[in-house]
């Protein structure tokens, strides 16, 4: 409906609620009303300086968040990375932190760009910051997950996915997104128990063979890897989706792999 027509059909109510004497109503639609009129006409901001005339839509909300990226602050306390990740001088922060107990600390308002995931790939070149919410869990890179910080890390990503519908194939590991680079949260993180809450595809053996022909890169690559250095995208492959550190490929992940590729092609957004 056009917000003229919407708004003649607000006056009609009103018309109608004046006659049965009901003056709530009537103020309500008064109300909504003027919203509609004021949301069709308020100028929008400027951001180009090319020439353009202005005919604002009503039809709109805020973009959402597409990626949850994890990742773990490699401190040994909570207060170090509180910190790191408040200072404006070290120039990164995420959007939470989960601290060993299970605490939740929320750091940069979610519809704002946090600063955590630098150059980032998957499937292509990204602004993964802009595309995705932080999360930070307090973890040293060496120690195991307390059952209590996954818990509260799992209620998060539910909350989110539940507000933002972020699909199921989306929820990646900082090292999965800047092989090389990154290793983050790490081969202790659990992604096999996230996966049974929905969050990551995940293939246990055995597994049907890949077809022949279709070597590990190419399947890497589609499943979103950056393979400009082949190693280091076999090294997150291998830490996020069997749990070991490793660079070497076999038959068995090339299997993993192809598994995985349609298990994320079968997963639908909305
Ligand atoms: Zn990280």
């Amino acid at each position: 409906m056009s917000a003229r027509r919407a708004a003649a059909a607000a006056a009609a109510g009103a018309g109608a609620g004046a006659a049965a004497g009901a003056g709530a109503d009537r103020a309500r639609v008064a109300l909504a009303l003027g919203a509609l009129l004021l949301g069709a006409c308020a100028p929008l901001p400027r951001y180009s300086d090319l020439a353009m005339s202005q005919r604002p839509s009503p039809n709109f909300n805020e973009r959402r968040p597409s990626f949850v990226v994890l990742h773990h602050t490699g401190n040994s306390n909570a207060s170090r990375a509180l910190g790191t990740l408040t200072d404006p001088a070290t120039q990164v922060s995420a959007h939470f932190l989960v601290e060993r107990d299970g605490a939740i600390r929320y750091l940069v308002d979610e519809l704002k760009r946090a600063w955590h995931a630098g150059p980032a790939w998957w499937g292509g070149p990204l602004d993964m910051n802009s595309a995705s919410i932080g999360i930070e869990l307090d973890n040293d890179g060496a120690e195991p997950y307390p059952k209590a910080q996954i818990e509260a890390l799992l209620a998060l990503l539910a909350d989110l996915r539940q507000r933002y519908r972020v699909p199921a194939p989306n929820f990646l590991a900082h090292g999965d997104i800047a092989p090389g680079r990154k290793v983050d949260p790490g081969v202790n993180f659990p992604w096999k128990l996230l996966a049974a809450h929905g969050f990551g595809p995940w293939c246990d053996p055995p597994f049907d063979p890949a077809p022949a022909g279709l070597d590990a890169g190419t399947l890497l690559g589609a499943l979103g890897y950056d393979v400009s250095d082949y190693e280091a995208a076999v090294g997150a492959f291998k830490r996020r989706f069997a749990g070991t550190e490793s660079r070497q490929m076999d038959e068995e992940d090339r299997s993993r792999l192809y598994c995985l590729l349609l298990r994320k092609w079968a997963a639908r957004g909305d």
